[in-house]
């Protein structure tokens, strides 16, 4: 197979978190399981109703915009796009074609923070859904109406990975500013990727456009897939066919839908029935109000992260994709950083943010996936947590102890200090305490003392070894260690 290289443009779809649909005032309820429940005569298209705009979704649309740097025109408008379809009760779809309500703008990817130009994200209507049953088709009217954000990227990503990172990168984005919950699963973000390969020396080749792309391994694997199957046609001495392709995730591959149609054939023009939009009016939108309302975002919390609390790599990627699980982070650090001071506090404060880190991302994290909770219904209080870390550290608590508290603290709540006591985990650190243990050691296992005289490190170990059985893991086995070779030493 000769070598081709990837060009790539994603359009991706997300609907947005509205209490009621783009145009009526019908619910938008993502949940609801009965079919045409949430539907009225302007979502259906009866004749002689008139659509309203939304403005919590237009809001929405200017805030991602703002997010992505992109322009907010003044001038913004909505247009039909013509097509028929049984899911689309008009005949007609309301969006929007040459005045978009975001112009430009980027994103870049984590990581390797390349520069994906985003071409301009717009505001239409979603359409209803087709339920096969045997022989029947059906068609549930709910999500028909429901306010649908597009963003269209230019073609520059030239991988699958880089394509699943966009998509992870704003879904993320989307759920910091609570505009969408995005769930790919739930169909309320839908990816399509505009895939064509040619030679490193040649200009891009045809484009072929994958839909129904619900998951992100789908992303990936479908554009991997149509990768080779594009160069295997090239490789022949054919020609890749400029079209439309579905991805069937049984089978794992891509497969011809329809050719691709053009935009003249959608018979774009201005909705007669909605006004213009008119950004810069102060009446209706508050661009500097909406601006101020932006909150940190993945990215910005991903340096901040990374510069104040040394968080990096799967733990930073850990938490700033779980909001709560960043949230409890910091309200523990705080208390944490309350506790440090004075002159050595640098080191110390280091090392209890390691250990915070550590106990977030891996032990708790790991309890909470084995009970399939959430950070969000954390029984824990961040106040308890640092009091934890802060036992770890000193050494009044062996790790494999903070580990027990850790689990009791996460099912029933709690004091860690009151269940350290009740469960007998205090670990010994205090040298009288110590050193009656290492006597005992030391006369029980004469013939150990002479190895380890002789010079035998492995001799030091077995008897560390059992002043932890004889304490019952309770001794600090640093300490341990150092009492036993004082003592022995003055034999
Ligand atoms: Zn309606």
């Amino acid at each position: 197979m000769s070598e081709y290289k990837l060009t790539i443009g994603l359009e991706i779809h997300a609907e947005l978190k509205t209490k009621t649909k783009m145009f009526c005032d019908s619910l938008n309820d993502p949940n609801e399981h009965h079919p045409n429940i949430n539907i009225c005569p302007v979502c259906m298209g009866h004749p002689g109703t008139l659509p309203v705009i939304n403005k919590q979704a237009v809001e929405c649309v200017v805030r991602v915009g703002m997010a992505l740097g992109g322009k907010i025109p003044e001038y913004s408008q909505f247009d039909r796009k013509n097509y028929f379809y049984p899911d689309l009760p008009k005949g007609y779809q309301i969006s929007q074609y040459k005045h978009p309500l975001v112009d430009g703008g980027e994103l870049l990817l984590p990581g390797s923070g390349k520069k994906i130009r985003v071409t301009r994200v717009h505001l239409e209507e979603d359409t209803g859904r087709l339920v096969h049953e045997g022989n029947d088709s059906l068609v549930d009217f709910n999500r028909a109406g429901v306010p649908l954000m597009e963003l269209v990227t230019e073609p520059d990503i030239s991988s699958a990975a880089e394509a699943r990172a966009f998509a992870e990168e704003l879904q993320l984005l989307l759920r910091y500013l609570d505009v969408s919950e995005a769930d790919m699963e739930k169909g309320e973000m839908r990816v399509e990727a505009n895939i064509s390969i040619a030679k490193l020396d040649e200009e891009r080749g045809i484009k072929v456009e994958i839909k129904n792309l619900n998951s992100f391994r789908a992303v990936e694997r479908a554009i991997a897939y149509e990768h080779e199957r594009q160069a295997k046609v090239l490789d022949d001495g054919k020609k890749v066919i400029q079209e439309t392709r579905g991805w069937d995730e049984e089978k794992q591959h891509t497969f011809s839908q329809r050719k691709k149609e053009s935009a003249h054939d959608y018979r774009y023009f201005p909705e007669p029935d909605l006004p213009p939009l008119d950004l810069a009016d102060k009446k209706y939108f508050d661009l500097e109000m909406l601006r101020a309302s932006l909150p940190e975002l993945p990215w910005q919390k991903r340096d901040r992260f990374a510069r104040e609390y040394g968080v990096l790599g799967d733990a930073s990627q850990m938490m700033v994709a779980d909001k709560a699980m960043a949230d409890f982070f910091e309200s523990a650090i705080s208390e944490i950083m309350e506790w440090v001071d004075g002159d050595n506090g640098q080191a110390r404060r280091e090392n209890l943010i390691k250990l915070a880190i550590n106990y977030t991302t891996s032990d708790l994290r790991a309890l909470m996936k084995n009970a399939e909770g959430s950070f969000g219904d954390l029984r824990i209080t961040p106040e308890n947590f640092a009091e934890l870390i802060k036992m770890a550290a000193l050494g009044e608590v062996s790790s494999r102890g903070a580990k027990e508290i850790l689990a009791e603290m996460f099912s029933g709540g709690g004091d860690p200090s009151d269940i350290l006591e009740s469960k007998g985990l205090k670990q010994v650190s205090n040298e009288s305490e110590l050193v009656n243990v290492v006597q005992k050691i030391i006369q029980a296992n004469p013939e150990t003392v002479v190895d380890y005289k002789a010079g035998k490190a492995a001799a030091l170990q077995f008897l560390v070894g059992q002043m932890m059985k004889e304490t019952k893991g309770a001794a600090n086995p640093q300490m341990a260690a150092q009492a036993l070779k004082d003592t022995i030493d003055k034999i």
